[in-house]
This record gives C-alpha cells, structure tokens and sequence, in this order.
C-alpha cells in the first residue's frame, strides 16, 4: 500500500504536489489548507482527540466529489468523510495526515415531489432546512434529532440515525426510497428511485445506510415524507417505578395507536441533573423515581386532544402515574422537550464526560440500569451517571461525569460488560474509532469478517474513514 506522508523533504515535496493537483480538481473555494481554518474540521462533537487534517476538499458538485475520490484512491490516501461533525464516536475525526472530504456544499434541495410524497436532496444538507422545506409544503420528514440544525442527511444516512420518533416511522434506513453514493476509487453509483416497492435484485442502497462512510460517500438521497398532523402536543408524565412507565407506555401504545410517536424516558437521576446544570424550573411539585416524555400527533386536534387528556386522567385515576401535563402551545411543548432535548448541552457542562448509547429488551432495562449505577457507585466513586433513552426503541444512553478521564475505559467495561444477551454497544450513534474494541460484544466474528470482506471489496486500499468501524 502506498504512503501516506511523511515529513523528510521527498515526504514533505510529494505532499506538496499531492495537494497542488488535488486542488485543480476543484474550484477556487474546494480546498482548504490554511491551519487556522482547518482547525473547524479537526473534531466531531464531542471534541476529543483533536487533530487537524492535512487539508479539507469542499466538492461543489458530485463530479468535483468523484474526481477527488478517484485522485485519493490512485494515491491511496486517505480521506476522512464529514457531514455536520455532531457525531458522537470519532468517525468524523480526522487523524494525521488525512485529507477531509466535507459535503457543506453539497447542500441544495434538488427535488420535491407531492405525487411520491418524496424530496430528493444532497446529502450536506442539514436535518432541520430538510424537515423546513417538506412543512412549507404541508408535509413532515419525521426524522428527528436534537442535532437538527448542524447534522446532515448524508451523515444521518451514514449513521443511520433514530432519534426520537424511530417508535413510529423507524430509523433513517425507513425514510431513505433512493440514494446516490461515490464509491472509494470515484465511480458514481446513481439509486435514486422513489418507488417503495422496489426487488429488482439486491438493494444496494444499504450497504452506504448505516455504515459510517467506510463503503462509499452518500452524495443524493430521496427521502420519505409522511402528511404533517394538524397539530402535535407533548406531553411530560411521572411515575413511581419504571414498570409504571412501562406501563404507560403500553397504555399509550394500546389507547392511541399511531398517533404516539415518541415516548422519551427519564431516570430521576438525569432529571435532577438537568434541572440543576441548566436551571430549569421543576415541573412538578413532588419529584419521582421516573419521567416521560410523549409526543402525539393530532390529526383531529380538539377529538385527538380528548382522547389523550381521557388517557391521562384514568391514568391518573388509577395511581398508574404521578403527575401530568399537556402542552398547550408550540412554546410549550418546546419548554417541555427541554428537558429531554438538553441532555447534549449538559454533556458538554461536566466534564470530563462521556456518553453511551446502548439498545436491550425493555424487561431488562431497569435491572440492568441499577446494576451499573451501583457498580458505577461503588468501582468509580466521585462522578455522576444519570440514564434516559428513547424507551419505545429499548434504546438507552447514560450520561456520565468522570472524576478522571482516565476513569473512561473502566467506565466502557461496567457498560458494555454488563448487557445482557439480545443488547448492543450502540443503539444509533455507530461504532467509529471509539467503539471499536467492543464491537465483539454485539457481533460474531463472522460477522466481524464479513464486513472486514465487504470493506475490502468496496474500498481495496482503505482509503474512506481508514481505520473505523471494523
Ligand atoms: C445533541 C445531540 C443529539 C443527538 N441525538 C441523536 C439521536 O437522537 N439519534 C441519533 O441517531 N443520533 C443522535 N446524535 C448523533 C448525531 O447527530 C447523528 O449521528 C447524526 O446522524 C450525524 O450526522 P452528521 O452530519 O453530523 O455526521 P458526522 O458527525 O459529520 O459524521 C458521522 C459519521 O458519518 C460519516 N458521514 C458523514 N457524512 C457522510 C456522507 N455524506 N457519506 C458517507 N458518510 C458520511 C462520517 O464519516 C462519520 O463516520 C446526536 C448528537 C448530538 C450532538
């Protein structure tokens, strides 16, 4: 395989002429290499292991992106592919050396079709322009994450991002009729029907959903839209047990069928600390042991709006919950997701921390929570570990405040080690750099050796995202 650089002067000189023909391939405004400004590209989210690549190529066309990932794959050099950088397991990080490919001008909405219920965009495109542009037309793309406004649709496809309504449209493979990618050595692989029904052999589509960019760069996608409800309302319920809150979820579920599409949980651990770290005011006069968050789309608003205070109050009635309340304006509900929708901004107040995102069967959950918070307690004393998730996914997070930084990988092994059988390491956020080692836990190694085999033949001198994922 050949090199990537070096720093003697034959090293530094062959760079040099590297990057000189790597910027005629582009327009004036495609390569970055000023140090100053490539500092913005030298990190995901979570701002850990820095490091700012060898120069950043902003392709304004898909041609531009081939050309790019042609010229790389005849250098074998490697490229490190970047979206809105909000991931959060170092997939977007550069290491030393790599040259970044940023998709931020690849961005426009080429396409929006009532008739298929579809919009096809380019992948640099952010979730929330997306989710603007299809409510203009008085339609939902009901994907949906905290990130909104910085993450982008090729890394939402890449990641194959839930969020918080995977409960009743399912994760971004579920929203994704068509896709273009970029293959490793610049051949344009163009699958942008928007049929839903579609067997015509393999769907090759899915190799580029949820493979962190180690396959091909999504360029286009054509995306799924649903008719936006009449009206949303939000709703935040407490509970004295977490089998209360499985209760009412199924209660929900059962009483409201589709029109529940989001069902957040909230251990009292991580709701103390939001309302503490962020000063938000408490909602309920009692604290609990549990919260939820639900979301529930109107299709009748004032009959739909019944139905659930109906819900609630026999909830109520019965002792199934503590307390309840509904919002009753747009700016309500968003004072309520606050509480959920600010888990990112308390993340990044308590240092040193760090974030875990894992997926299990419900009935496990609450046993399997207590028994890492209590070997949390009782291994790493001095920090803090609070737990919420997107409950109808069986998808878990816990949050958790090191006393030390060196205290994170003692902090992996309680985590990962103690989930049971049917869990994964990683319920949305992907496996990038810093989940690698684990990935045994959650899958076979034939299944391990099978991706190795598909990298391989996909991109034979691993130049995309070298190094993640497997
Ligand atoms: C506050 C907050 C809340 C979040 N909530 C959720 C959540 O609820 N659910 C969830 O799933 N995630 C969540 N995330 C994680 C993150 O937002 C998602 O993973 C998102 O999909 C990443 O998109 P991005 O454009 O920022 O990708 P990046 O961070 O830039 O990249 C992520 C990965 O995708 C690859 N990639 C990016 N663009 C492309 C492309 N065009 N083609 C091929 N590969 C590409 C990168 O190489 C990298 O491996 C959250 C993050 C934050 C900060």
């Amino acid at each position: 395989m050949a090199v990537q650089h070096d720093s003697t002067g034959a090293g530094q000189a062959r760079t040099d002429r590297f990057l000189l023909s790597l910027g005629r391939l582009l327009d004036d405004a495609g390569l970055i290499v000023e140090s100053d400004v490539l500092a913005r590209y030298s990190c995901d989210w979570t701002g850990k292991d820095r490091c700012s690549p060898l120069a950043v190529a902003r392709p304004k066309t898909v041609d531009e992106l081939s050309r790019v990932l042609a010229y790389c794959h005849e250098h074998s050099w490697p490229v490190t592919v970047q979206g809105g950088l909000t991931g959060l397991c170092g997939g977007a990080t550069p290491r030393s050396g790599e040259v970044a490919l940023s998709l931020e001008r690849l961005a426009a909405i080429e396409e929006f079709d009532a008739n298929a219920d579809c919009m096809t965009v380019q992948a640099g495109v952010t979730l929330a322009r997306v989710q603007e542009i299809a409510l203009q037309q008085g339609m939902s793309f009901p994907l949906d994450l905290a990130s909104r406004g910085s993450c982008t649709i090729g890394g939402n496809i890449a990641t194959n991002a839930g969020g918080n309504r995977v409960l009743r449209y399912g994760t971004a493979r579920n929203l994704v009729l068509g896709l273009e990618a970029v293959l490793a050595d610049g051949r344009v692989l163009t699958s942008l029907g928007t049929v839903i029904k579609d067997n015509a052999g393999f769907d090759l589509k899915h190799y580029f959903i949820g493979t962190e960019g180690t396959l091909g760069v999504v360029t286009r996608a054509a995306l799924r839209l649903y008719p936006e409800p009449a009206d949303r309302l939000t709703v935040l319920a407490s509970t004295t047990s977490f089998s209360q809150l499985r209760g009412l979820l199924a209660t929900l579920r059962r009483r409201l069928g589709n029109r529940l599409v989001a069902f957040e949980a909230m251990w009292d651990s991580y709701f103390e600390c939001v309302l503490t770290t962020l000063g938000l005011t408490r909602p309920f006069a009692n604290g609990y042991s549990h919260y939820a968050l639900a979301e529930v789309e109107l299709l009748e608003p004032e009959h739909d709006r019944r139905s659930v205070e109906r819900v609630l109050s026999d909830c109520l009635e019965k002792g199934e919950i503590g307390d309840a309340v509904m919002s009753a304006s747009c700016a309500d509900a968003t004072r309520l997701w606050q509480f959920r929708e600010s888990a990112g901004e308390m993340l990044s107040r308590l240092a040193p921390a760090v974030g875990h995102d894992v997926s299990l069967p419900m009935a496990k959950m609450d046993v399997y929570v207590e028994t890492v918070r209590a070997r949390f307690e009782r291994e790493l004393p001095g920090g803090v570990c609070v737990a919420f998730g997107h409950l109808g996914d069986g998808n878990l997070h816990f949050l958790t405040a090191l006393r030390t930084a060196e205290d994170a990988e003692a902090l992996d092994s309680i985590v990962y080690g103690e989930l049971p059988a049917g869990g994964s390491i990683s319920a949305e956020h992907g496996i990038g750099v810093s989940k690698k080692n684990w990935l045994k836990v959650s899958r076979t190694q034939t299944e391990i050796d099978l991706m190795r085999g598909l990298k391989a033949h996909f991109d034979p001198r691993a130049i995309l995202n070298r190094g993640r994922v497997v």
